[in-house]
């Protein structure tokens, strides 16, 4: 029996190349440098990163960073805090994360509302109940007299 050739991969594994032209036959080769195919990562542009334009941001030494630069005028390090969400679908799925219970939500505080409105509605009608009852009475009482 003849071995097959063993071929490293980028894993440390070794595989055989048999198996390997079998991976190979649905994927393209890999290009040369320089010549990748697909985009790049996060809208940033092709070319050559030491021409880029330089990041700016200052550094804890005091000088620029000089750090290839995104379409953002800075580099990976630098791009700054997040904006937040911007559209009204990624806003609600923030409120939804930040959401513990409810109690303070606007639903629960109109709610709230309308039970306190409704308890002083009661009270003021049982006072006035009261008072009509209490008066009534006091009339019989005379009457009777
Ligand atoms: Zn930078």
């Amino acid at each position: 029996m003849i071995a097959a050739p063993l071929k490293a991969t980028s894993t440390g594994r070794e595989t055989t190349v048999a198996h390997d032209t079998a991976l190979a036959a649905d994927t393209p080769p890999p290009a040369p440098m320089g010549e990748r195919h697909g985009p790049l990562r996060n809208g940033n542009r092709r070319g050559d990163p030491n021409s880029a334009p330089r990041c700016a941001a200052r550094t804890r030494a005091g000088t620029a960073c000089r750090s290839p630069a995104m379409v953002n005028g800075r580099c990976r390090m630098h791009g700054g805090a997040s904006t937040g969400a911007r559209t009204a679908a990624g806003r609600a799925v923030l409120s939804r994360a930040a959401w513990k219970h409810g109690c303070l939500s606007a639903a629960t505080r109109a709610h709230h509302e309308a039970v306190r409105r409704t308890r002083e509605d009661l009270e003021t009608l049982v006072a006035a109940v009261a008072a009509r009852l209490v008066s009534e009475r006091r009339n019989r009482k005379a009457a009777r007299k």
